[in-house]
């Protein structure tokens, strides 16, 4: 088998575009003056920053101005969910299979005094509505629940989630960050307050990312200085990242329903090929992101099974790579009931549209020679 290089951890960080690219280099040396700026170059700048947001605007279905450019997915969830601080107290809904960058911040609210339940999955990694309204109390302020699940990819039943909320009268936030581009947003349609967007998961640089806060959701800020982004997230813009979220957001949302076809595609072929090894799927086979391969092994250690992909050119990862390198195990496969042996077993390839039929027959057969390969040294 000829080494080649396949890149499967896309849903850890997408490469940069030569599009988004392209579209980002002038900000760096021709157009750098600052946004806020009164001379002709600022306002060139400004109005580079305004296109990105209209389009980001037209992809969720909202108002420009109904859109913020953040540092990236943790800080869009951190100035969501704290923005019920100033609240003083009162009661959270979220779930136990967050991205650390609710948890914590949900965490801290605990600490402040609030009250927070953190929702329990089916074993497929699944939230029911039905689950969000029996959580309800009297003094819910807030419910976020993910669109889709990085680690093992189930898309949530946000529109349903939000519609409840918007009945009930509570703030919904949503953490869009590996859904976007990948499955079909409407904030409108689905009462979403809040919701959260990162860069370098759709082919934009990291360090950028944008919050969207619906007029009148009672929102208030988590930066404070010199008062950009009407007040809402102060500090100069990063404007080559914005540029680029602006180009990553349209090239994702163009052809989305194809390229998702093509990639869910692949993601079938590997998953077969993979539970022909004898690994066992995580996370539901329908409803799932397109990309999305979250796989178990038990008996193998997945950081073994990482180092040995890697010798052969393979990139994918294990769980979560946020947590991957700590030796414990995930708190999402931990709370989707799994045995802490097939937990420890589990590998994540993340495809996308880059990816060709090629790449998933090489994941397969270099994932067959591992396990052979260990198979044989336990024999020993
Ligand atoms: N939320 C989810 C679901 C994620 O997968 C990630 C990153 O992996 C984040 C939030 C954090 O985003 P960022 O890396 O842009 O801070």
């Amino acid at each position: 088998m000829e080494k080649r290089f396949v890149y499967a951890d896309n849903g850890a960080s997408a490469p940069v575009s030569d599009r988004v690219l392209n579209a980002m280099l002038p900000f760096f040396k021709e157009q750098y003056g600052n946004p806020s700026a009164v001379h002709s170059q600022g306002r060139e700048v400004r109005r580079a920053v305004e296109n990105s947001r209209k389009v980001i605007a037209e992809c969720l279905n909202c108002l420009p101005s109904e859109v913020i450019f953040t540092s990236g997915g943790t800080e869009s969830d951190n100035t969501a969910i704290l923005s019920v601080l100033k609240l003083g107290r009162g009661h959270i809904i979220t779930t136990a299979v967050e991205h650390k960058a609710v948890l914590e911040p949900c965490r801290e609210l605990e600490r402040c005094g609030f009250r927070v339940t953190y929702l329990k999955p089916d074993s497929s990694g699944m939230i029911s509505a039905e689950q969000v309204r029996n959580a309800f109390e009297d003094d819910t302020v807030m419910v976020s629940i993910m669109t889709a699940n990085n680690e093992v990819g189930t898309l949530l039943p946000i529109k349903d989630i939000g519609r409840l909320c918007r009945e009930k009268g509570v703030i919904f936030h949503t953490d869009a960050v590996q859904a976007v581009g990948k499955v079909k947003i409407d904030v409108k349609e689905m009462c979403i307050d809040m919701l959260s967007v990162s860069g370098h998961k759709i082919n934009a640089p990291k360090g950028i990312g944008a919050l969207y806060i619906r007029d009148g959701a009672g929102f208030s800020p988590h930066i404070y200085g010199g008062g950009q982004e009407k007040g809402r997230r102060s500090g100069t813009e990063n404007v080559p990242g914005i540029v680029a979220l602006g180009e990553a957001v349209k090239a994702a949302c163009e052809d989305m329903e194809k390229k998702c076809g093509y990639v869910s595609g692949l993601r079938d072929k590997l998953i077969a090929g993979l539970e022909g090894l004898g690994g066992r799927l995580n996370g539901g086979r329908e409803n799932r992101l397109c990309g999305n391969a979250s796989v178990s092994f038990e008996g193998y250690e997945s950081e073994t099974l990482l180092l040995m992909l890697d010798m052969r050119g393979v990139c994918a990862s294990g769980g979560s790579a946020c947590s991957s390198g700590t030796g414990k195990i995930s708190h999402v496969l931990e709370a989707l009931g799994m045995s802490e042996e097939r937990a420890r077993g589990t590998l994540r390839f993340t495809l996308a549209e880059e990816n060709t039929w090629k790449d998933v027959d090489y994941i397969i057969s270099s994932m067959e020679d591992c396990l052979t390969r260990l198979k044989r040294l336990k024999e020993v």
